[in-house]
């Protein structure tokens, strides 16, 4: 390893990095970031990227879009900050909430906003307690989630999430967070199961949980349509046709979670409407600013949002809410997204890129090291294997797949390690000729990763 540069050294000193091997960070040296434009992103050496995972799945328009930036000073001009609480309100947080509702994948009343996905999720849990206490249902709080799901990192995000990480050192789940199968046919199949008779099973296994803990105990369920961290899963078709009867016939609200998937990722609005999920409330977050400001929302129908106010009479008040939820920045920039998302037909502009995306991912599966790949519309992932007729995957100490991402950041492009899963999301402007270009430079790494693991 090299001597780190000065910002490099500057950095270690000073951050507590996220997500990151701490015990290897001197060794390795952190990548600090200068500027960005477009798909572009330079680190302080002036060394340029592609960055092919938007970010955290989130920078869906690419960096310094000039609309992007002109909506958000505008707004800084005219009322940098606000908030809703007390029954106060703003134009944009308004806006933003009409435009909302406006494209939702079903009928929805009402968007609380938080700052980020996690908080999301985390008021999503609350107001499925609330929605049972106003109902007079005070034992229904226990929360369905999957294993691999990710939810975020708040304690009871973390505690939805069905991740080892989030759980390993944190003394999580919480109690009353259930983890149901993963919906992941390649690495959950049983030998002979056909994916139907997979997705049968995963609903009898659901339905016994159910049963098992009592309906009466269970208030909520909740999912990604498409899976991001746990390794971008695409569940089999019919899996949510089969299991949301079951959840519904026991009175259990079906959570959306589209903090990556929404606004045009899969190639539809919504990643619901990309796997026929039909949820009764939805958190938002990422691609809904485009990642331009932090912001998080919840979507919530009428007859959901009757119950809360139905108990806030009881109560005296609805007592949930965050300083910057709403905050008007993110809300400007909300809504112009949204309008660019619109103008620009980002759905129809990720459905034309598809095609290309799939080829270049189906270009590595019969290298010796590719095990699966698998997308919807712009968001996908390679799977490396130590022995593909078994599918074996390497030894986690290994470290494969991390290596393949410091391989690929020396050939100028960005792509996330998720274990041996090479994760790809990238900025949904993404041209032809880019996204071609960041697939030469990942086989490049391929190639690279191939060598080292011969060794
Ligand atoms: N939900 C999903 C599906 C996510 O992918 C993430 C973040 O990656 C979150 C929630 C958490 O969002 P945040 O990091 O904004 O708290």
């Amino acid at each position: 390893s090299r001597p780190l540069t000065n910002v490099q050294q500057r950095d270690v000193d000073s951050i507590l990095h996220p997500y990151t091997p701490l015990h290897k960070l001197q060794e390795q040296g952190p990548l600090v970031m200068g500027h960005a434009k477009g798909v572009y992103i330079y680190d302080t050496q002036g060394k340029e990227y592609i960055e092919g995972m938007a970010g955290l799945w989130c920078a869906g328009l690419g960096f310094g879009d000039q609309e992007m930036i002109e909506a958000a000073t505008e707004q800084l001009r005219t009322l940098p900050y606000y908030h809703l609480f007390g029954g106060k309100g703003m134009e944009p947080a308004i806006e933003l909430a009409e435009k909302l509702k406006e494209i939702a994948p079903v009928p929805i009343s009402k968007v609380f906003y938080t700052s980020s996905g996690s908080e999301a999720n985390d008021t999503q849990v609350k107001l499925a307690w609330y929605y049972n206490n106003a109902l007079g249902r005070p034992k229904k709080k226990k929360i369905i989630s999957r294993v691999k799901a990710y939810h975020g990192v708040t304690i009871m995000a973390a505690s939805l999430t069905g991740l080892p990480y989030n759980h390993k050192g944190w003394d999580l789940p919480v109690e009353g967070i259930l983890h149901t199968d993963c919906p992941h046919y390649y690495r959950f199949g049983q030998a002979g199961e056909s994916e139907a008779e997979f997705v049968t099973r995963l609903a009898d296994s659901l339905r016994d949980m159910i049963e098992r803990e009592g309906p009466d105990t269970i208030a909520a369920f909740i999912a990604e349509p498409v899976m991001g961290a746990g390794g971008v899963l695409v569940p089999p078709s019919g899996y949510f046709a089969a299991i949301e009867p079951i959840l519904r016939e026991h009175d259990i609200l079906i959570i959306a979670d589209e903090v990556i998937n929404g606004f045009g990722r899969t190639g539809h609005w919504w990643g619901s409407q990309a796997v026929g999920m039909t949820p009764t409330t939805i958190s938002a977050a990422k691609q809904l600013t485009s990642a331009y400001a932090p912001l998080g929302a919840v979507l919530v129908p009428e007859d959901v949002y009757q119950a809360y106010v139905d108990h806030s009479a009881q109560i005296g008040t609805f007592g949930h809410g965050f300083t910057y939820g709403g905050h008007p920045l993110g809300c400007a920039l909300g809504v112009k997204a949204i309008e660019i998302y619109q103008r620009r037909n980002i759905v129809d502009y990720v459905r034309g890129l598809t095609p290309t995306f799939e080829a270049r991912l189906k270009k590595v599966i019969d290298h010796p090291l590719v095990g699966e790949v698998r997308n919807s519309g712009l968001m996908g992932a390679v799977e490396l294997v130590a022995d593909k007729a078994t599918k074996r995957s390497f030894d986690p100490a290994h470290g494969v797949g991390a290596q393949l991402a410091r391989f690929l950041e020396g050939h100028g492009a960005v792509l996330r390690a998720i274990g041996d899963s090479i994760a790809f999301c990238p900025p949904m402007i993404i041209t032809e000729a880019e996204l071609n270009e960041l697939f030469n430079r990942f086989e490049l790494a391929l190639a690279d990763t191939e060598e080292h693991v011969s060794k």
